[in-house]
């Protein structure tokens, strides 16, 4: 007998009436999305808990997909029985058999949900404890510390054992904090920042700037390989594609080398802030930290800030390299991220971006070349990309 149901928990529990009911049907819509590829599952939710009920074979698989789904903040397998006393010991026997030899000592503890159920909560405790120790040599009870704290919740017409939570990702549900629109690079930094804009429930559209023939088609196509990587985490994912070319030599006909990077920042958030418009986005995000380089000095970001009106996220702000490192190696993206394509930033890179760049120098230099008209023919040039998790196949031929 092994685990058959996931009991799944929930955290952020400070949200109150409405925005609790949008929470949890949120939740329960994407962790449904997730498992899509797992046949016979069923998700609900009943008293202030997710369910997932699944065959037994596929326990495992879907605790790995359930680790990417922002909201859950713990799951604990579980052996789901009628209540009756004959299955409720047989369940707790395996469960507990299952746990050796990590543990030792265990400690029962039900809770009667239904209380038409006859036996009482401390009655079924001293119960199953004996009948456990008169099953499993070498086992004892520790009620204050136990290794294995064995939860029996009677519910109605059935019953689940379970022990130990796993942690779940936290945060909150994908999708309940509105939609942002991420700037994002080849490199490490902007998808760890989308990632962590996922986390706090945000739906992500992303913008990438693309300057054909200067950047090669193989760049464009790992910025669509990371977009990829980032639905599973959240879903579809729209990337929009800005062809960002002409404005590149635009600038470098025009502008000084010190503030080419400065006013190409500029250019790329004014059109993004156009396109989140046009797509219901409420801000913008970015992988920038703070002093990492030349741009991303407070000096730089208010130079390069003021041209747009919707705020921009930078939950990248207090972390060092390494960290964000780590995490694009835990999220996937890093060995997509390190491949060499050249990035349109990189190739235009001056030898001496200007660290304090004034804002009325960057306005004046691009009053030499018409903004207005470069950002619109951008917007509409934009190729769209929709793009939604890989399915793997592979969960579904498992039943032949
Ligand atoms: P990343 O690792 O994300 O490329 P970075 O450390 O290289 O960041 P910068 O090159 O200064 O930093 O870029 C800062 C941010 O500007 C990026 O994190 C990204 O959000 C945005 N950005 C830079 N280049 C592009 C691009 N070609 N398309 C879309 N966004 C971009
Ligand atoms: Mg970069």
């Amino acid at each position: 007998m092994k685990s058959n149901t996931i009991l799944l928990r929930y955290g952020e529990l400070a949200l109150k009436g409405k925005n609790k009911a949008a929470f949890e049907d949120r939740l329960v819509q994407n962790i449904r999305r997730q498992l899509e590829p797992f046949k016979g599952v069923s998700v609900f939710k009943s008293q202030g808990r997710i369910y997932v009920e699944s065959q037994e074979s596929l326990v495992d698989e879907i605790i790995e997909e359930l680790a990417n789904v922002f909201g859950l903040v713990a799951f604990s397998p579980a052996i789901r029985v009628h209540s009756t006393i004959e299955e409720i010991e047989q369940a707790a026997l395996a469960y507990t058999q299952q746990q050796l030899p990590e543990i030792r000592t265990f400690k029962v503890i039900s809770k009667r949900a239904d209380k038409r159920f006859p036996i009482r909560s401390q009655e079924m405790n001293r119960r199953l404890g004996g009948f456990l120790l008169d099953h499993i040599q070498d086992l004892h009870v520790d009620v204050h510390q136990p290794d294995l704290p064995l939860h029996v919740e009677i519910r109605g017409k059935y019953t689940y054992i379970y022990g130990k939570d796993y942690a779940g990702p936290g945060g909150l549900p994908v999708g309940v904090s509105g939609r942002v629109m991420l700037l994002l690079s080849g490199g490490i930094d902007s998808p760890v920042a989308g990632y962590l804009a996922l986390k706090r429930g945000v739906e992500l559209h992303a913008v990438h700037f693309h300057s054909y023939p200067f950047t090669s088609e193989r760049a464009k196509q790992k910025v669509i390989d990371l977009a990829q990587i980032l639905t599973r985490y959240g879903g579809s994912i729209r990337l929009h594609v800005v062809p960002f070319t002409e404005i590149q030599t635009e600038i470098n006909k025009h502008c000084y080398e010190s503030y080419s990077i400065t006013i190409m920042r500029r250019m790329m958030l004014r059109i993004a802030q156009e396109l989140a418009k046009e797509n219901k986005a409420l801000a913008l995000v970015t992988g920038e930290s703070l002093g990492q380089v030349a741009s991303q000095t407070l000096e730089s970001m208010n130079a390069i800030n003021e041209v747009v009106q919707i705020p921009v996220l930078r939950p990248l702000v207090g972390m060092d390299k390494h960290e964000i490192v780590d995490i694009s190696k835990k999220i996937g993206t890093y060995e997509t991220s390190i491949l060499p394509y050249e990035d349109c930033c990189t190739v235009f890179l001056p030898k001496a971006p200007k660290t304090k760049p004034d804002k009325d120098v960057a306005a004046r230099q691009e009053a030499r070349f018409d903004v207005e008209k470069l950002v619109q023919e951008a917007v509409l040039g934009t190729e769209v990309i929709d793009l939604s998790p890989e399915r793997d196949l592979d969960h579904e031929l498992s039943f032949f």
